[in-house]
């Protein structure tokens, strides 16, 4: 027997094992100063009360035999995928109850989705982002390139006709750069998929955090996606359930290749490999998608939009240049010039105690930046912002 080689074409994942290591070394050195962690994407805010109502009363039916359940559909309960549909109709897309599939998260669709396709395929992967696209691609075997997201194209590269990709990643609002697509700009790349015969692959775990009425909140919104673009979306940011695990995959049924629905194989595909989601997870994400439960969410969503709101203040009172903030929890600051983003990252661990996530984490372009979470309480942001405010006073501006 021998491992799968592609492991070994996977990149080394050190990089967040020594921001961990660095700050407990810190937190040694320095017992008596607390450290501001803004490296992570986790919520700090607890599940809605809606949500937590509706699992109670989840729990209290199965234990009961005439209302207790077993295995459910693999794909999703009906009453939650409805309730997802009508998600989208508010937001003006046109999405059928059973083009939705129920999940553990984004995460495992996304790990899942290239499966779909044959191997050998190529993946067009932004840089920077979220890692997965790119890994579950090498240990698939799979051809990965970039598309280079930069000051100069704002964080949004756009289709480029000489690149040959069959399979393409676009995540917006983008982690970590949180720069997000208009409408306009999505409705290129659906163009460029459709020309070339792609298939896109749309992230939207973040899309609830969209606060400018102009960036896109669903591909679905852009003429002829239904034809070939998949969308993954999660509960963990938008609703709080990073812990209790909900997801959806929008896979259409016009999605198809040599006459084949896509939506026919990913069923094919979830119904080898998952047993749906719990019930209890279910009804918490149904109540999550109520008038009561968006209500609650638009408040948590609203607290880490303020979050950010005071990190930028303080950026942009120190002259720091930054991207991202309005329409995501990120954001995402350049590094001093001469620094990498390690340097910068132990830099301010070492001058301020805030633990950032160094870009290169996220991408060969991440490198010489910074990503800043907004995922912390109040007043972990209000005197992040003030030591930001100390720390630069001691690092000149002039070197970006
Ligand atoms: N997509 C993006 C862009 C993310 O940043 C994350 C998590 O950080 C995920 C997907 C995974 O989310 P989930 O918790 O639903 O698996």
């Amino acid at each position: 027997m021998e491992f799968n080689g592609d492991f070994f074409n996977l990149p080394e994942s050190y990089l967040f094992a020594e921001v961990a290591d660095a700050v407990s070394g810190y937190e040694v050195l320095h017992p008596d100063k607390r450290v501001l962690k803004l490296s992570i994407g986790d919520v700090t805010l607890p599940l809605p009360p809606t949500v937590v109502g509706a699992m109670r009363s989840a729990a209290a039916e199965t234990g009961d035999k005439k209302t207790f359940r077993g295995y459910l559909p693999y794909e999703g309960c009906g009453f939650l995928r409805e309730s997802i549909k009508n998600y989208y109709k508010s937001m003006g897309a046109d999405v059928s109850a059973d083009e939705i599939f129920i999940s553990d998260g984004a995460k495992s669709d996304l790990w899942n989705l290239p499966d779909l396709f044959k191997r050998g395929l190529t993946a067009l992967v932004p840089d920077p982002v979220y890692p997965v696209y790119a890994e579950s691609n090498v240990l698939k075997g799979n051809r990965v390139v970039y598309a280079a997201a930069t000051e100069q194209n704002g964080f949004l590269p756009m289709p480029d006709y000489g690149v040959k990709a069959g399979l393409i990643y676009i995540c917006s609002p983008n982690n970590p750069t949180g720069a997000a697509y208009t409408p306009e700009q999505l409705q290129e790349w659906v163009e460029y998929a459709i020309k070339t015969g792609a298939v896109i692959l749309y992230d939207a775990a973040y899309e609830s955090f969209v606060r400018d009425g102009k960036s896109a909140r669903t591909i679905y919104s852009c003429a002829g996606a239904e034809s070939c673009a998949v969308e993954i979306c999660s509960l963990s940011k938008t609703a709080g359930f990073t812990g209790l695990r909900c997801g959806y995959t929008v896979v259409p049924k016009a999605l198809k290749l040599n006459g084949v629905s896509a939506n026919k194989l990913w069923y094919r595909l979830k119904s080898t490999c998952f047993n749906g989601v719990s019930y209890v997870v279910q009804r918490a994400a149904e109540a999550a998608f109520s008038a009561g439960g968006l209500a609650e969410i638009k408040k948590n969503t609203g607290y880490y939009m303020q979050n950010a709101k005071i990190l930028s203040g303080a950026l942009s009172r120190c002259g720091v240049p930054y991207w991202g903030g309005k329409n995501s929890p990120y954001i995402w600051l350049k590094c001093p010039r001469g620094t990498d983003s390690r340097g910068f990252f132990k830099e301010l661990l070492n001058g301020a105690g805030i633990a950032g996530t160094p870009g290169a984490g996220f991408g060969a372009g991440g490198e010489g930046y910074l990503r800043l979470s907004s995922f912390s309480d109040a007043e972990t942001a209000l005197e992040a912002a003030e030591r930001l405010e100390n720390f630069y006073k001691t690092h000149p501006i002039s070197a970006f």
